[in-house]
Formats: C-alpha cells, structure tokens, sequence
C-alpha cells in the first residue's frame, strides 16, 4: 500500500531519492510466513520505513543529497539500518534533504526540491524534509532523521508531524554521513508520539562503533509515551524563544498549548535563558567548522564523483574541478565560512568564542532546569513558507532554526508535536518540548498529552 501511495504521490512531493521496492517487499512477504508461522516477532516487524539519504544503507545508494556521492554505494549499514534490519522493518527507500543537510527547506537538494503534502508551493522543512513529507503524505508510517540544528523537529513543525531529536549518544552516529560531529543526532520522524516512542527504542542504545555513544538503556520511552501525563509536572516556557520574528498564527497556537498543559495538570512556569540570543551565531561557526573538516574527505578520489580537468591531472587540480562540480552554493558557503573561523589568527575570536557561548547556553539550560522539568517553546518561529521565499537571503533561512538550535549546542533531547493548524494560513504548528539529557522519557510522556 505504502509503494502504490509512493507511485501516485511522489512525481509531486519528491520526498524519496531512491524507492527499494523489491527489497521492501520480500522483507515484508518474509514477515508474513513468519508471522503465519507463529514466529516471535518485533512489533514493528513488516511496518516499513524511509531513511534520510544521510544515513548509510547497503545495496541502496546513499547521495547525502549531493551530486559529489552521486552513484555512491556504502558498503556497510549503519548500525540504526542493522537495527531495523533486525527488527524485519522493510526499507522503503531513501528520503530527500538539503545537501550534505545544510539547510531548512530541503531545497538546498542537488537533485531538486521536495514538496510540503499540505502545499506543494511550500517547503516541507529542512534539512530533512524528505522524510517529514514521506510520513505526512503517508507515503511511509515512520521515517529517520538527522538533527544537528532542527532537521527532524523543524520539517516535524510545517509538515505536521512528530518529529525527535534524542540526547547526543543516546543512539548511534555510525554510518551517519558526518556533518558536524558534536552536534549531529539521528531521531524517529512519526505522526503520532506512540510511533516515535515505538522507533526510538529500536534505533537507541550503545554502540561501540560510536565513540561519543552514551552506555546508559535506551529507556522506557513507549510506557512514557502511553502513559501521556503531566499532572503536577513543571512545564518551562522560554522567555526569549516567543515575541518578536514569530508568526501570530504560531503563538496562538502555542498559548492554547499551554492552556492545554495547565488543565491537564501542569504548572506552567516562565523561564530565561538570556544567551539563547547568541545561539544562532554560535551555531552557524561551530557547525561550518565541523563541516568544513568532515567534508574534506570529497576529494574526488576516495568517493562517487570525480572530475579530471583538461590538463596535468594534478591531485589539487582533480580535487579543486571534483569539488566545484560536485558541491552546491550552501556546501560551498559553509566550507569557506568554516574554514575561515578556523584559520590562524581568526580561531580564538570566532571559534574559541563560539564554544564559550556554547557553554553558557548549557548554563542557561541547567538554570532552566532548576525551575522545571520541561521546557516548552515553538519549534519553528513560522509556518511553511513558499518555495523561493528565503533561497537568496541565507540569513533569512538561518533564522528558521533559532528555536531548535539550542537543544543541539547543549546535547539535550527535544520533541516537536503538531499543535493544529494557524488561523491566517492553515497550515502545521510545532510544539517543542526540551528535557535534560538522558530525560527523553520525559517528553514522550508531555507529547503525548498535548496529541
Ligand atoms: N537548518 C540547520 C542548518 O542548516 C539544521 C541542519 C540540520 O539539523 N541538519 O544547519
């Protein structure tokens, strides 16, 4: 059923990159005689899924979005791919995204846009907006992302979907196309909070191939999730994370949430954390500088693409003509930004300066959580907006991230649940729940209240 919706839906949407059709369907025929045969299975055994081109899959191709790992093939799964593997999940296929997932809107993708269900002149988010267009459509039941700034909770707020961000470590970065190390995180994309729950325990746990990987249990994120319950529960909203840049339909929708939360039982509280301000610059040094060393290994000789310009085929020539093919403007920008705040005499004012930030945001988040047990915010300060809209101004495009950032410079886990639709547009709201790191219980049991 899912691959005929795919037939019929995807020419518009282009949520999927790659569809593995047959695969899928012998993983689920397989299913079935288990099934028949009485065999244990997982629960999710037979419900399929898409995986985010990010993350890497054998026998499919994995492009990152990009024209530089065009026809690429890795030759191992990553460990959250062998997780579904073993818990018979067939894999419908491989999702959209921004280049190398560099971007909030998904059209940063050299293999074209993908196309938000509600509105197909929209985006669907980025950088995974494959994935969340995937599971609104009902293209797939449940998706995996990466969040390294927002990618699963923002497409998660203007597809209106559930999307997860889980503690740093606490599921596993190996076979995850490396981004920027220290902020990346694979997560569940779902419609419902149950569903998440449900993936989040099959992709979680530790792995000895990732070193930063936490070696804490996974947790009881489904009892959480169907438990849904928040009497008595401290419920933080963030003072600097409403107001001015956001939409009015948002914050509508965003008080009645809180509304909701207070007659379930919750005690709102207000929290501030007053470096939330320099989030989005600390960012937007970090992430480039990370990137701009994960990226050097596209150097048209160890992987997919490779240009030989006419000429000595020199390895800095061969390199230089592989690359300005093989990347786009976004991946071309944040190398050369990267680079630049790492450079010699350039490093301490920018990069030392963004990791002192770095640490006071962590400060703001401990204080914060002194005062509450959750925190509460929009995800994403608008609705989705129209294809084009901010593709000339990156700063524009930055913007969309100042409210998921955070979460990933400090490590701790968030949760974006739709929150109905806004008054002037019609289109989904996020809401976002942050919890400490290791809590990610926690915000499965508050998701699911407000559902
Ligand atoms: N939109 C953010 C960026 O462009 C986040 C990307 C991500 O989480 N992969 O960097």
């Amino acid at each position: 059923a899912h691959l005929d919706r795919i037939d019929a839906v995807d020419g518009a949407i282009n949520a999927f990159l790659h569809v593995n059709a047959d695969e899928a369907l012998r993983v689920a025929a397989e299913v079935d005689r288990a099934r028949a045969g009485a065999e244990t299975l997982h629960p999710l055994a037979g419900v399929p899924i898409a995986v985010k081109d990010l993350i890497v899959t054998r026998g499919q191709p994995t492009t990152a979005g990009s024209k530089i790992l065009e026809g690429w093939q890795s030759p191992y799964d990553a460990t959250v791919v062998s997780k579904l593997r073993a818990a018979r999940m067939p894999l419908l296929g491989k999702t959209n995204l921004d280049e190398f997932a560099m971007g909030s809107s998904t059209e940063h993708s050299a293999y074209g846009p993908t196309r938000n269900p509600w509105d197909l002149d929209r985006i669907p988010g980025g950088s995974g907006g494959g994935s969340a267009a995937a599971v609104a459509a009902f293209e797939a039941p449940l998706a995996l992302g990466t969040d390294t700034g927002g990618s699963i909770r923002q497409p998660g707020a203007v597809t209106g979907t559930v999307g997860v961000k889980p503690t740093y470590g606490g599921v596993s970065r190996y076979g995850a196309i490396a981004m920027a190390s220290s902020l990346d995180q694979i997560g569940p994309v779902s419609r419902t909070v149950l569903d998440s729950a449900l993936l989040h325990e099959v992709i979680g746990g530790h792995d000895p191939q990732d070193s930063t990987s936490l070696t804490d249990p996974v947790g009881a994120l489904v009892e959480a999730a169907r438990r849904g319950e928040v009497e008595g529960m401290r419920i933080g909203v963030i003072k600097e994370l409403q107001g001015e840049g956001y939409q009015a339909g948002v914050l509508t929708r965003f008080q009645e949430a809180l509304e909701l939360l207070r007659s379930a039982g919750a005690e709102i509280v207000e929290v501030s954390c007053p470096n939330f301000r320099y989030a989005l610059g600390a960012y937007y040094l970090i992430m480039p500088s990370e990137a701009s060393s994960n990226l050097a290994k596209y150097d048209g000789v160890r992987f997919g693409l490779r240009v030989v310009p006419d000429g000595a085929p020199t390895i800095e020539r061969v390199m230089g003509a592989t690359r300005a093919a093989g990347f786009g403007d976004e991946v071309k920008r944040r190398i050369i930004l990267g680079t630049y705040a790492l450079s010699a005499g350039y490093y301490d004012a920018y990069y030392g300066s963004a990791q002192q930030v770095r640490t006071l945001i962590q400060r703001d988040f401990a204080a914060a959580f002194e005062q509450a047990d959750v925190l509460i915010s929009p995800t994403a300060p608008t609705t989705a907006f129209k294809l084009g809209e901010k593709l000339g101004d990156p700063l524009a495009m930055y913007l969309n991230d100042v409210a998921t950032i955070p979460a990933n410079l400090a490590g701790i886990p968030g949760l974006s649940v739709p929150g109905g639709l806004a008054d002037e547009d019609g289109l989904p709201v996020g809401i976002q729940f942050l919890a400490p790191a290791r809590q990610d219980a926690r915000l499965y049991r508050v998701g699911a209240v407000l559902e």
